[in-house]
């Protein structure tokens, strides 16, 4: 299939002529492949309106009803999943089974959506008071935005507007600048399943093409309840700043800088097949990357031997080729910060292996590289930085304590891992003063998450939840309410009033 025979299978308009003042380039070769047209501010708000409007009547729509329309997006998502894994492929430079992958992500929540649509249950409570009974309700909260980053263009968008829709809310989605491709096929996809559900209000399932200042928008709106963001920590800062202003709710899941310990009991083979695919898949451009590996120094040697070898057989090519393992990196400006982050920690006392640029003759358009090891003295500033390209930086230790005190000390706390066969050891990691990450794994990578755990970090990652779990509570809101069905009236607390 041929770049435009990929966006045709996916209903999309292609070519460089279109009306639209976006060009969408494919990370693959650099070209040009849609001109889309942007909403402006203005039709920003008009989404919102339309977006409000659909909330006074989709609350009101049973759950199981609103699963419904859930069960059916998953059901078009099954259809077309090939064809939007080639696009998510084509649009961000992931290889093929990652698209895939992806887009099995998104029917697995649209599953769990469903099934949770009949339990979003509260509590009964004990009341202090005789005849009165006290209960907690969760009721659907409002207008959601999902505004999400280039890296992964249609799982997190699924994440939350699977959960979203059953919870009863609107969803405006505003994908990044650089995908708004998949999105829109994402809208079309809906559309059809909107069509087949037939009663659900206008405007409950919209798609913003445009930039940051739209996200500014929906982030700023007091119409707007839920902001869910996925993107980088300065985007963040904004979105969390403009929703306090208005108190509203913000989901943030921003960026990672992720860490995996290899113990001295550790089964090498594993470790080093994780680290691999965690550090260089999707091109180190996911949230869950691995960035930093804490090697204990008396299997620091043989690990790096087994690495370096690994990344001399790393196939590196056009993400849409089944063989290929690495694919490009989104731009030249994502080329540019991994060449200045390596010279950073050159200069810092590490020794860098790989990361040059390649392909440059197949691809003159195209930001290639090959993925960089950089043995590093110590965990100096460039490796408290995440760069969104594929480096991993190895450091060495000699105790446990001081491992995990390594794995803690940067600002972010994504996601986190141990390679160990030490029960001890594992459970260290994952106690109250092991990894503060919000995802601790043991003897698995850092990347690659499940749907049915909750999702998300702490520190500059945001603190939001996204997905399995009890994420769900994150975009309903909490009533308690207490029924006093007896002829008295007591106060809580014992607490006397006599008129
Ligand atoms: P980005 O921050 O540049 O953009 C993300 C989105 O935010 C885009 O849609 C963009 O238009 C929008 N945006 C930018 N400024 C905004 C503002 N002031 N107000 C509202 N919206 C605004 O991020 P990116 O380069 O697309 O993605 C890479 C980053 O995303 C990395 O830091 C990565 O770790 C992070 N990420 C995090 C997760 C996670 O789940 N924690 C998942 C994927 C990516």
């Amino acid at each position: 299939m041929d770049h435009s025979q990929i966006l045709e299978a996916c209903g999309l308009p292609h070519g460089t002529d279109g009306p639209g003042g976006l060009a969408v380039t494919t990370p693959v070769d650099g070209s040009v492949i849609a001109r889309l047209s942007q909403h402006s501010p203005a039709q920003a708000q008009e989404a919102i309106d339309r977006a409000a409007a659909a909330f006074e009547i989709w609350r009101d729509v049973p759950a199981p009803r609103r699963g419904a329309l859930v069960r059916l997006i998953g059901k078009e998502l099954r259809a077309e999943k090939e064809n939007l894994a080639r696009l998510v492929s084509l649009e961000c430079g992931k290889i093929v089974q990652e698209g895939r992958g992806e887009v099995q992500e998104m029917i697995d929540i649209c599953d769990f959506a469903l099934g949770l649509s009949r339990q979003l249950y509260g509590l009964t409570i004990a009341s202090e008071r005789p005849g009165h009974a006290m209960r907690e309700t969760w009721h659907p909260m409002g207008v959601c935005a999902i505004i999400t980053a280039f890296n992964f263009p249609v799982a997190p968008w699924c994440w939350n507007a699977a959960l979203a829709l059953v919870c009863g809310d609107p969803i405006i989605a505003k994908p990044s600048e650089k995908a708004p491709l998949c999105a829109l096929a994402v809208q079309r996809i809906c559309e059809r399943a909107l069509e087949r559900f037939g009663d659900a209000p206008d405007g409950l399932v919209q798609t913003l093409v445009g930039g940051a200042e739209l996200g500014a928008a929906l982030a700023a709106s007091p119409r707007v309840a839920i902001v869910s963001a996925t993107g980088s920590v300065p985007m963040g800062r904004k979105v969390a700043g403009a929703a306090a202003e208005r108190m509203g709710r913000c989901i943030l899941e921003l960026g990672g800088n992720n860490a995996m310990i290899i113990a001295p009991s550790a089964d090498l083979e594993l470790a080093v097949r994780a680290a691999v695919f965690s550090a260089v898949g999707t091109a180190g451009q996911r949230c869950t990357s691995l960035r930093r590996l804490i090697v204990h120094e008396d299997v620091a040697d043989g690990v790096i031997t087994r690495l370096r070898h690994a990344y001399d057989g790393l196939r590196i090519g056009d993400p849409l080729a089944e063989e290929t393992l690495v694919g490009p990196l989104i731009d030249s400006d994502a080329g540019t910060a991994m060449s200045a982050a390596l010279e950073r920690a050159a200069a810092q006392g590490g020794t860098v292996h790989g990361g040059a640029p390649v392909l440059g003759d197949r691809f003159p358009g195209a930001t290639y590289r090959q993925p960089a090891l950089v043995e590093m003295p110590e965990q100096s500033d460039v490796v408290h930085a995440e760069t969104f390209a594929p480096i991993l930086y190895v450091m060495r230790y000699r105790t446990l304590d001081e491992a995990i005190a390594l794995q803690n000390a940067v600002p972010q706390g994504l996601s986190s891992c141990i390679f160990s066969t030490d029960i001890r050891e594992c459970e260290r990691f994952l106690s109250a003063s092991g990894s503060d990450c919000g995802i601790a794994n043991v003897n698995i990578g850092p990347s690659g998450a499940e749907i049915g755990g909750a999702f998300g970090g702490e520190k500059e990652t945001g603190g939001g939840r996204e997905s399995g779990s009890d994420a769900w509570k994150g975009y309903m809101r909490r009533q308690t309410a207490t029924v006093n069905w007896s002829r008295e009236l007591p106060l809580a607390q014992g607490i006397r009033f006599d008129l």
